[in-house]
């Protein structure tokens, strides 16, 4: 065995590996005409059974947890008990889902693994490579099941829900080959987990525009969701002279840009209304009740928490003025996440050994790495996607922007290593 040199890439033949494999995962779906894999189906068993091939085959113990995540282990140079960096990403798609989003984190992953049992080295820390059972929450409407369930923060008001079918969470797990009693045991101590590092395609438009095929994320965004129910009066929309009306529409849309405008101007912070509902939604009815979403992100939860506070303010007062009565219900509340200043640093040092500028940026969008902050230190690398198109049929990364991500993952974790040229 030789000593690794300082600088590392993946292999070629890992390289050619992960697009095949890419194509390979996306065929296992629950529809001919799309991209569907949801926690504990049919599809999602064939999916981990295939990955589990791939440890195997790359000098891996494999073993699955009670909730369905499938974990494979490298094992340190000289001892089978050393703490592990673990790497990876989700293994399930939303409905008619893009074939990069989770999979190319996993698949990375992976391919830095096979590079070392090929190169025939071993590192002071384990590797273990994991494809969560869950992330999407497509199937119970929960978040991060898999993820949740390794740090011990598993979300027990699932195991109340059943699926569009009717079909039971526990049933579901059964039928998968687990049972919900040993969710407990999936949960890992945090002396054994060193690290948790997350390649993921960025899902927006930053990197494309900047020209770099990889960023390193520095926070993942906190979030907070809101539904808001406005009631005003319906009536004839021909005989209620304008300055007697209340309309819970046009209130509504005077709340949609002052989100707009509370939420403008700030680095990391957003503000979106995505869905909205009218009644009784009649061309010729003047709305009476209108029911609408409100998801504000940022990176700093005070910023955050600030914002959302006089959007709140401001919709009272909005409709007060206008006579309206408004309900406001929180329904989602999330922190915001920092990730690991030495990894962050890690990541960029790899950056430049190969020959890509050094961009940090914060991620908008939840990932697994968030709730994995919750057991050990966290690093997550976006890899560049066309369009910033995720989350669709025609979410694209480029091969060698997939093969410039796997080998900063790859330089990171030797970098994590300290190991010496
Ligand atoms: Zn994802």
């Amino acid at each position: 065995m030789s000593l690794l040199a300082k600088k590392q890439s993946i292999t070629e033949f890992a390289a050619n590996r992960i697009m095949a494999r890419i194509n390979e995962l996306a065929a296992i779906s629950e529809s001919s005409h799309c991209l569907t894999r949801r926690f504990a189906s049919v599809e999602h068993r064939r999916a981990n059974d295939l990955v589990a091939t791939w440890m195997r085959a790359a000098g891996m113990s494999v073993r699955e947890d009670a909730i369905g995540n499938i974990v494979g282990r490298y094992e340190a140079l000289d001892s089978d008990s050393a703490p592990a960096i673990m790497m990876g990403s989700h293994l399930d798609t939303v409905i008619n889902a893009g074939r990069y989003d989770g999979m190319l984190g996993l698949l990375s992953a992976l391919a830095c693994v096979e590079s070392l049992y090929e190169s025939e080295h071993r590192l002071p820390y384990a590797v273990e490579v994991i494809g969560f059972a869950d992330e999407e929450g497509v199937r119970y409407q929960s978040t991060y099941l898999g993820s949740r369930a390794v740090t011990g923060h598993f979300d027990t008001a699932v195991l109340e829900r059943v699926d569009e079918n009717g079909v039971s969470f526990s049933d579901a797990l059964q039928n998968f080959g687990s049972d919900v009693r040993d969710i407990p045991k999936a949960q890992r101590k945090p002396e054994d987990i060193h690290a948790y590092l997350e390649l993921h395609i960025e899902q927006g438009p930053v990197l494309e525009n900047k020209d770099q095929a990889v960023g390193v994320v520095s926070s993942i965004a906190g979030a907070t969701r809101l539904i808001v129910k406005l009631t005003g009066l319906a009536g004839h929309a021909g005989t209620v002279p304008m300055n007697m009306r209340r309309d819970a529409l046009v209130a509504a849309a005077h709340c949609v840009t002052l989100i707009e405008s509370y939420c403008s101007g700030q680095q990391g912070l957003v503000g979106t209304v995505g869905w909205m509902e009218a009644k009784p939604g009649a061309g010729n009815v003047i709305a009476g009740d209108v029911e609408f979403s409100v998801d504000i992100r940022a990176a700093s939860n005070d910023l955050r928490g600030e914002r959302v506070q006089t959007v709140v303010n401001e919709i009272t007062t909005l409709c007060q003025q206008r006579n309206i009565v408004v309900e406001i219900d929180f329904v989602h509340e999330a922190e915001s996440v920092d990730c690991d200043q030495g990894i962050m640093q890690c990541m960029q040092e790899a950056m430049s050994l190969h020959g890509i500028s050094a961009l940090t940026l914060p991620s908008g969008a939840g990932h697994d790495a968030a709730a994995m902050a919750a057991l050990t230190k966290i690093g997550m690398l976006f890899v560049r996607c066309k369009g910033g198109i995720s989350h669709h049929p025609d979410e694209f990364t480029s091969r060698d922007d997939a093969v410039a991500g796997a080998n900063v993952l790859m330089q990171t974790l030797i970098n994590i290593c300290k190991v010496p040229a």
